[in-house]
């Protein structure tokens, strides 16, 4: 999943005809300040944290300027803050649109009804996540012959657009649908739509590109804002990781497995901080790489929570011990091992000889993992 910061959803907008507000986007804030001065951004304008994380408005993270120190400061004031555990790089800066009524327009994979649907609502706006499915129309689009006429009709009823703003809601959403086809979007998303005079303009934009159509859109391999350096190198090799805010390493298999023991740890008040699934994996040396990435996010300890399948215990047993040995000493961490299943008496014996026991309780290993982590805290 590609997600791109609004600046980049508009720079896409534009590309495909949906109209959005003049603006640039900056990284410091005397750079902000000459953009206004410039003439670049028209007064009054919008200051905006370029982060993916939604509900910037309620958080502060959109501002307002008249004059260019005002947007100087309004930039200084979010560059470098952390936003819902994002640090803001990057500002957009736009000029100000006079709001008459703020919509909701977007494209979304409907992934039951296996086609893409058009959600359109009159409340757009930063309560539109507490609007309910009620007030939301939604419309299926077969994806041949693509957004039919009638369905643009029935959404600008929905919206209460007529005459030239129906005209405009129109094109912009037979533009907004082959934004979405043809960049293999997943969601393409306009919060708010605003009806500014007697047009209408994107002033929030979300994109979010499938990964799986990713062959096809080289341009956007560069694009990883939400992963953190350790996230890119597992993908890279193909392992599932992510990078939480605890200090509790987990390396499970299957996503089901992976997500309990999460579950159980936090239960006895232990916090994971990343997590690793190696999925059905059946070669010691991915289970080595994964285990060396792990052992890179410095957890205080690490849960090894194993059922055995498709994925032997012995093999699991194998890969870790080899990565045991080329863990240098200052990123060594204290163990708890639990594996079940398939050949787990091999595993067991393999782990034993390397010095780690295995706790056949879960909730037993757990309390362990999680005292061992406060105790290297
Ligand atoms: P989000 O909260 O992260 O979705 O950020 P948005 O880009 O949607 O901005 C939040 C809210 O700020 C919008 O719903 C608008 O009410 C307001 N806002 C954003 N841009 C403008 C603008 O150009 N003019 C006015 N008047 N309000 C704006
Ligand atoms: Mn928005």
């Amino acid at each position: 999943m590609v997600k791109l910061t609004e600046g980049r959803g508009k720079e896409l907008f534009r590309k495909y005809g949906v109209p959005v507000p003049s603006g640039t986007v900056v990284s410091t804030a005397p750079d902000a300040e000459q953009a206004v001065r410039s003439g670049k951004v028209p007064l009054p304008c919008v200051v905006k944290a370029q982060v993916l994380a939604g509900g910037r408005g309620k958080g502060g993270a959109v501002r307002f300027a008249t004059t260019p120190e005002e947007a100087r400061a309004a930039a200084a004031a979010i560059l470098g803050a952390t936003f819902q555990g994002e640090t803001v790089r990057e500002v957009l800066l736009e000029e100000k649109a006079t709001i008459v009524r703020e919509l909701y327009v977007s494209f979304a994979l409907d992934r039951g009804a296996r086609l893409p649907v058009l959600m359109v609502s009159a409340r757009g706006g930063v309560e539109v996540e507490s609007v309910g499915d009620v007030d939301i129309d939604r419309q299926p689009v077969e994806p041949f012959p693509g957004l039919a006429a009638f369905q643009r009709r029935r959404a600008a009823r929905v919206l209460g657009l007529s005459g030239a703003l129906g005209a405009d809601l129109d094109r912009l959403l037979g533009n907004l649908y082959r934004l979405f086809d043809r960049e293999d979007a997943e969601l393409v998303e306009v919060n708010p739509l605003a009806v500014v005079g007697e047009h209408l303009l994107a002033l929030d934009a979300k994109v979010i590109i499938e990964d799986d159509a990713s062959f096809r859109h080289p341009e956007y391999a560069a694009i990883h804002d939400d992963r953190t350096e350790l996230e890119e190198i597992a993908r890279e090799k193909e392992i599932a990781f992510v990078q939480l805010d605890g200090n509790i390493g987990v390396i499970a298999n299957g996503a089901g497995l992976t997500m309990a023991t999460l579950d159980v740890l936090k239960e006895f008040g232990g916090a994971p901080g990343v997590f690793l699934d190696l999925g059905g994996t059946d070669d010691p040396q991915k289970v080595t790489e994964a285990f060396l990435l792990m052992a890179k996010a410095k957890p205080h300890a690490v849960f090894l929570n194993i059922f055995g399948g498709v994925t032997r215990c012995d093999t699991v047993a194998k890969g870790l011990v080899a990565a045991l040995g080329t863990v240098p000493a200052s990123e060594r961490f204290p163990l708890v091992a639990r594996i079940r299943g398939n050949n787990e008496a091999e595993g067991i014996a393999i782990l034993r000889a390397a010095g780690v026991a295995s706790v056949p309780d879960l909730r037993e290993s757990a309390q362990l993992v999680v005292a061992a982590a406060k105790g290297a805290a």
